[in-house]
Parts: C-alpha cells; sequence; structure tokens
C-alpha cells in the first residue's frame, strides 16, 4: 500500500503498443488507460464548451460509450434537453442521452405533465431519464418523493422499462456545519429545514415499494456507506431484482467505505453486475486528472491518496468485477442496445412546446433561454443525422 504510487502503464508498454500500432488513432491506444473497455454511465452537459470538454475526456480515458445527462429541470436550462439531443446525433452511436423533465420547483409536481413528457422523450429517442428530485435541496420544497404525483410516471417507466437514473440523498455531514466540507459549506448545507437523509432514504424506497421492476439506477452508491447502511444496501438488491447503483463520487465514498471494509468490498464484489462506473464529469475543471484517473486507481489498485477533503481507499477488484463495473452491468440491466436515434421531426415538436414553457417561466432570463434554445436548434438542423427538412 502507497501513499502515492500510481500503477498506470509503463511506458515501456505503451511504447510497444505504439510500434505495433502505429496506424491505429491515438484515441484506440489510450483505451488501455482502464484496464477493461468502460462506459461512463453519468456525465452532465449544457453548454457546447460543456460537450468539448467532454469529447476530450472521453477521448483521453479511452470510453467506448458514454452517458449525458440534460438539465432541463432548472428553468434557465431548460434547453437542455435540446442540447443532449444534439451531442446524440453529434455522436451516433456512442452518446446515450437521458432526458430531464420541466416541473415545479415547489410543491406537488403535476403527474400527468411528467407521464406524458416520459412518453415524449422515449418517442423522440431519449435513451433514459434523469431524475434529481431526491436532492434534498430540491426535495425541501415538495412533496415526498414517494408520493401519489409520480404514480403514473413510475408506473409508465416500470412497464417500458426505461432506465432512470436517480439523484437521491446527499452525504450526512452536510447537515453539520462541523463537519460540511469547505467546497460544499456555501451551496450545500442543509439546516434541517431539509428533510434529513434518513427521511429521503425511507422515501426512495416507497418508490420501489410501490414500483419493484422499476429499471432503477441510484446514483452515488445511494450514499449508504456515508452512514455505514450495509444491511440496507444487502436488503433492497435482495428484494428489487432491477435495483442498480451507480459508484459515482462523491469521493466520500471512497474513505467510508473503508469503516466497513470488508463487508463493502465483499458486497461490491457479490453485486457487481448491479453497479456501475460513473465520473459526474462535465465541462468545468480537469476532468481527466481530478476525475477519471483517481477513480481508476480507487478501483484498479490499493492505493490510499488523499483527494478533496478526503481519504481514498483503494478496491484493487478483481477483474470480473471490474469488467461488470467498468461496462458490462451497464450493457446487460440498464442499455442492452445501442442509443437510439433521435426523431428529429418529434424534437420539433417538443422544441414548439419548450419555448411555451419558457414563456411562461418567471424570475428567468427569458431571452438568454430562448437564444440557447434556437442555437442548439441550429445545431441539431447543422449536425449530421439530423434530418436538415425541419
Ligand atoms: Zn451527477
Amino acid at each position: 500500500m502507497s501513499f502515492v504510487t500510481v500503477r498506470c502503464w509503463p511506458q515501456t508498454h505503451y511504447a510497444q503498443i505504439k510500434a505495433k500500432v502505429n496506424k491505429v488513432h491515438l484515441a484506440e491506444m489510450e483505451i488501455k488507460m482502464f484496464k477493461y473497455p468502460i462506459i461512463d454511465s453519468h456525465i452532465h452537459m449544457y453548454s457546447e464548451a460543456d460537450l468539448e470538454a467532454i469529447e476530450t475526456a472521453a477521448r483521453e480515458g479511452g470510453y467506448s460509450k458514454y452517458t449525458l445527462l440534460s438539465g432541463s429541470l432548472f428553468p434557465q436550462r431548460a434547453p437542455g434537453n435540446l442540447s443532449v439531443a444534439w451531442a446524440k446525433l453529434k455522436h451516433p452511436g456512442k452518446v446515450y442521452g437521458y432526458a430531464t423533465f420541466h416541473m415545479q420547483l415547489e410543491g406537488t409536481p403535476d403527474g400527468e405533465d411528467l407521464l406524458k413528457q416520459a412518453k415524449e422523450y422515449h418517442a423522440i429517442g431519449f435513451d433514459g431519464i434523469k431524475m434529481l428530485d431526491g436532492k434534498p435541496s430540491l426535495r425541501k420544497e415538495r412533496v415526498p418523493i414517494d408520493n401519489a404525483c409520480y404514480d403514473p410516471l413510475f408506473s409508465y417507466l416500470e412497464e417500458n422499462q426505461i432506465p432512470v437514473l436517480y439523484h437521491s440523498n446527499d452525504p450526512i455531514e452536510f447537515w453539520d456545519i462541523e463537519k460540511i466540507p469547505e467546497w460544499a459549506k456555501d451551496i450545500y448545507y442543509y439546516d434541517w429545514k431539509e428533510p434529513s437523509k434518513d427521511q429521503i432514504t425511507k422515501e426512495t424506497a416507497g418508490i420501489l415499494k410501490k414500483h419493484p421492476d422499476l429499471n432503477l439506477t441510484v446514483a452515488h452508491f445511494f450514499f449508504l456507506p456515508n452512514t455505514d447502511e450495509y444491511d440496507l444496501a444487502c436488503e433492497l438488491m435482495e428484494t428489487y431484482p432491477n435495483f442498480c447503483m451507480d459508484l459515482t463520487p462523491g469521493w466520500e465514498m471512497f474513505q467510508d467505505i473503508h469503516r466497513m471494509e470488508k463487508e463493502w468490498k465483499s458486497y461490491i464484489k457479490k453485486y457487481s453486475d448491479r453497479l456501475m462506473y460513473g465520473t459526474d464529469i462535465g465541462g468545468v475543471g480537469n476532468n481527466l486528472e481530478e476525475r477519471i484517473k483517481p477513480l481508476r486507481r480507487v478501483f484498479e489498485t490499493d492505493d490510499v491518496f488523499p483527494l478533496q477533503d478526503y481519504t481514498c481507499y483503494g478496491l484493487d477488484l478483481d477483474d470480473t468485477t471490474l469488467k461488470n463495473i467498468y461496462a458490462q452491468t451497464y450493457r446487460t440491466r440498464i442499455q442492452k442496445n445501442d442509443p437510439a436515434g433521435i426523431d428529429v421531426e418529434r424534437l420539433a415538436a417538443y422544441k414548439k412546446e419548450l419555448g411555451g414553457r419558457i414563456e411562461a417561466y418567471k424570475k428567468i432570463d427569458k431571452t438568454r433561454a430562448i437564444q440557447d434554445m434556437e442555437r442548439f436548434w441550429e445545431l441539431i438542423k447543422e449536425t449530421k443525422g439530423g434530418n436538415g427538412n425541419v
């Protein structure tokens, strides 16, 4: 175990590969950053600059495919679904795109509208739905996330096995001003006007109780190692055969696991066909150095190293576990097919509605949102794969 060693591929090995495959594009060579082919199941994208940064990271990380998540929930980012559709058109066969609902951020969501949107996004060719309703800052303004208003939506998603990636909860430290990490203080300190971590955990399980076959992935290991909820983690896997989690940091995860190292390591091995690699990268920061390389280090080595305010303990996972987490789980459970094509005519109908939604929003810079929408629409029309006559 070492604090500083990184077991990168040795230079000589790279040189040998280079000699052998000097005609092969560099991107194909760099797939060797990870031990096995890799799909990133959790990437955020909004702007053209975001996509450019993500394309670079995907090339450097040797990603075979990756999943982009829209931020359309936030009114100022209402055109987010269009931006993700554009990325899918730009990278056909490589990019999965998850739409996010337009919905009011306070009170009770309009369940009928959520259902209508889900059907629309599925018909357009989005590959799944991203939801953030279990984020404590959002949840505090609204009804419980297992409220009946969501039932028609989840029943439809369950019946059609449409994948849902769901952010639920946050680290327990975020409720404690003494313990919350410095980087999170200004944005994520929860002063107990928010519901508790335990409450949100129960509500999330409540969704599964009502919709046990939902193709649901809860992000960030559902923050279960954070509160040593090993028994609950086992119970969820045993009770709900479609339930999956991604291992996208919060880096606290790789510190917290160490408290029950034996249990969590055997858990990750046992349920590796229900767990997935994800990074949470986007357009900000150095994706390769700050996210992708440290994640590889956590999964493939037993190094112990500092990151953000945490100490990460490498898991040194075996080959089968790595293969599952890196790509197999995603391809066998979440996306059995290659990314769907985008139906640009349906997308045009959606864009019309979107203009109306933006006009109806209060307290946002509508001019800017409309400009973004029109710009993404121009990009969609220009991009190979669009039918050009919309
Ligand atoms: Zn995320």
